[in-house]
């Protein structure tokens, strides 16, 4: 018999081991989680999303994260998909996301940057694994390497098989029942990116299309031109709602439920100042074969970091279309 100190003791105890996670779980809506991956070796702290669909018996999972590689080396629960199945999450009423694995998961990659994939195979054995159908050399395996930054980085590539979806897909479950999400196909920071629409709840999911606070980085692949057009797209579907002020955007990094329309509209215009000419150029590199550059709007809220050339060829393609 336990006396109460030691009861408590034993409590804290145990929820100490209980939380010692790589990742961490907020409510966004009834349905919604945001699961952040706290601690990476890669400092990416990349934003998770769980979407719960008990008529369907499915979460649907926007990204995977780092692959649980924590800086912390105390953390006990390194897989998100441990995470998932065993870890109380107090805004669950402390029960686990997906409690004793009961329901299914459909995995959307946002796009194939390794902090958004590394993860995967926890869930590619036996669910279904949604990637952009826009650009399918792009995430084809041989290709992956590369365009997934694991190659730049030195480390594995996951192997997973994926299903290329078409833009404006209605997302359902592996039985066929609705998902009540809708993948568009978002291209510009990587030609495989997309987002999520959820229009019942009135959520944007955008991935790495645009967030604050932290630069908005165009790799080698990116198009800053094509990343406007999905921007006024995003904007439409935003306006198309059924109240467009309500909807809020989530993001693979740092900005979750913000008014869509105002940060849609503030990355384009800052982007569109960088394009004439009226953000100062903070660094210039020279990086795996070309210069790359570094603009900061003042406050902080968006900046953007890219190679030179992009932003030169976005330009001349701006004065073609005048
Ligand atoms: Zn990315």
């Amino acid at each position: 018999m336990l006396s109460l100190a030691e009861f408590v003791v034993w409590v804290v105890g145990v929820s100490v081991l209980v939380f010692r996670s790589a990742f961490e779980a907020y409510r966004l809506t009834n349905t919604t989680f945001l699961i952040i991956e706290v601690d990476d070796i890669y400092s990416e702290h990349p934003y998770i999303y769980a979407k719960l669909v008990p008529e369907a018996d499915t979460i649907l999972l926007l990204d995977t994260g780092c692959g649980s590689a924590s800086s912390d080396r105390t953390v006990e629960i390194t897989s998100l998909r441990a995470f998932l199945e065993r870890v109380p999450v107090a805004e669950n009423g402390g029960r686990p996301i997906n409690d004793g694995a009961r329901m299914r998961y459909v995995v959307a990659l946002s796009h194939c940057h390794y902090d958004h994939i590394l993860g995967v195979e926890q869930f590619a054995c036996d669910s279904p694994v949604l990637q952009s159908a826009h650009s399918p050399a792009f995430v084809a395996r041989d290709a992956l390497p590369a365009n997934s930054l694991c190659t730049a980085l030195g480390i594995r590539t996951p192997q997973f098989a994926s299903i290329l979806v078409p833009h404006n897909t209605m997302l359902t479950s592996v039985s066929g029942v609705p998902l009540g999400m809708t993948l568009l196909h978002t291209p510009g920071h990587t030609p495989d990116e997309v987002a999520l629409w959820d229009a019942h709840d009135l959520m944007l999911y955008v991935g790495d299309t645009v967030y604050e606070w932290e630069p908005i980085i165009f790799p080698a692949q990116g198009n800053i031109s094509v990343w406007f057009a999905t921007i006024d797209q995003l904007e439409a579907v935003v306006m198309s709602s059924r109240l467009p002020e309500a909807v809020r955007i989530n993001c693979g990094h740092r900005t979750v439920t913000r008014p869509a329309l105002e940060v849609l509209r503030a990355a384009r215009q800052f982007v569109s100042d960088i394009l004439t000419g009226n953000v100062e150029v903070r660094w210039r590199r020279w990086r795996r074969g070309e210069w790359h550059v570094d603009y900061r709007q003042e406050g902080g809220q968006f900046s953007v970091r890219c190679p030179e050339r992009l932003v030169e060829e976005a330009r001349h393609q701006r004065r073609l279309s005048i």
